[in-house]
């Protein structure tokens, strides 16, 4: 028996996992090789130095870990911090809300703002909180750069202002799990001392690489750091790297595929690549204007770049939507997680994405909202996407 391939594609409209470049998917059919023959020093040494650009540091130190962010995340804590320290973070949606899990599960003294989905870290009730700590208790802020549950990009270098106006000396650490690569991040000028990412982001790369930058600070804290830490101690790491050696079998392949997909940051400029990601996202806000819609997200001061959040109408469920885009049109929508479950629904545009692609997440959910039961008129949304980009357009360099 035959079972029943569709045809055509699958239109992956997730905020990650994302599309991968063909020259990247190439890039990672690679045999098995030995990373203990002299071909691999000089080939992950320039990989980890090219991750610099990712982060926007010259001063900070990348590692490459295999994992995915959650690792990242436990990397970032559990290097530079004690049990017991009072570190300060916001819960904003789902992934800020696993973060202060796995805080807690550490053993960390958690002081958590709860801030409404939809909204970004607020910088006046951190100010605040750390005015009150006239004993300097607060060993560090931790803040999700770009909320993937509710399209919200709060701003980092704002609560590095406020840090600094207190002359703070809390390490600063952030989750940049769906920005890195994509957003504008700026490690050095931001002072972030831990900043965290995942391959299957805006490095469009599979899972199964977690890619953190320390700042020297954060290496300077680490030897005083006493959370339990092993697969995640960064002196493994800080052992081998420096000679261009892991501690742990890397993936050679994904290892292959972030060098591509470097490279082809690299030759985008990553400044053009901050600006792609913003028109591709207008792009889709007008769509979303068009449909007589909301976003989720309360501010256009935090309106992501990397994905956007989508209210549906009340009563309505819009898990609905992205079943209709799946069963009928193989298109694959974010559905609504945890608190927004059913209320929202999401596109992701991260990444490898071209206006042509993302106009085809837009066309698509226009037809799944349609077969969902909503009254959207056909190409209202997709209409106000193409009137924004042909306006805007750029000539590919080259062409
Ligand atoms: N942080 C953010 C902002 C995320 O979007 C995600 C995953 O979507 C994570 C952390 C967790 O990353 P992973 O699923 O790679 O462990």
């Amino acid at each position: 028996a035959y079972s029943h391939v569709p045809p055509g594609r699958n239109h992956l409209a997730v905020p990650g996992p994302v599309n991968i470049h063909d020259s990247v998917q190439r890039a990672m059919v690679q045999p098995s090789q030995n990373h203990r023959d002299p071909w691999f020093p000089p080939f992950f040494q320039e990989i980890l130095e090219d991750c610099k650009m990712i982060f926007g540091t010259k001063e900070g130190t990348p590692f490459i870990y295999p994992g995915t962010g959650t690792g990242g995340w436990e990397v970032a804590l559990a290097n530079t911090l004690s049990p017991g320290d009072k570190i300060v973070t916001f819960r904003y949606g789902q992934f800020s809300h696993l973060w202060v899990d796995m805080m807690q599960r550490l053993g960390l003294d958690v002081e958590c703002v709860e801030v409404p989905w939809g909204c970004g870290a607020d910088e006046a009730k951190l100010e605040q909180i750390l005015k009150a700590d006239t004993d300097k208790k607060i060993k560090a802020v931790a803040v999700v750069h770009n909320e993937t549950t509710t399209g919200v990009t709060s701003d980092i270098k704002q609560v590095r202002e406020v840090m600094d106006s207190l002359s703070h000396p809390a390490l600063l650490l952030v989750d940049g799990v769906s920005s890195i690569g994509g957003l504008d991040f700026q490690m050095d000028a931001w002072k972030v001392d831990m900043a965290v990412t995942g391959s299957q982001k805006a490095l469009s790369l599979p899972t199964g690489l977690a890619v953190v930058a320390a700042s020297p600070k954060a290496l300077e804290a680490r030897k005083g750091a006493k959370l339990k830490r092993c697969y995640y101690d960064l002196e493994d790491m800080l052992q081998t790297n420096p000679s261009g050696n892991v501690p742990y079998t890397p993936s050679i392949p994904l290892l292959y595929g972030l060098r591509e997909s470097l490279r082809l940051l690299k030759a985008e400029g990553m400044e053009n690549v901050v600006k792609r990601h913003h028109r591709l996202a207008e792009g889709t806000r007008k769509a979303v204007e068009g449909w007589g819609m909301k976003l989720l997200c309360k501010e256009s001061r935090w309106n992501s770049d990397s994905l956007t959040v989508i209210e549906t109408p009340q009563g309505f469920d819009s898990t609905k939507i992205v079943k209709e885009g799946y069963a009928r049109y193989n298109l694959s929508l974010g559905v609504g997680l945890s608190e927004v479950a059913g209320k929202v629904f999401r596109i992701g545009h991260l990444g490898n994405n071209d206006e042509i692609m993302v106009g085809s997440y837009l066309f698509g959910a226009e037809m799944a909202m349609i077969s969902a039961g909503l009254p959207i008129k056909p190409g209202s949304g997709v209409g106000k996407a193409i009137e924004y980009w042909a306006s805007t357009s750029n000539v590919i360099p080259t062409r």
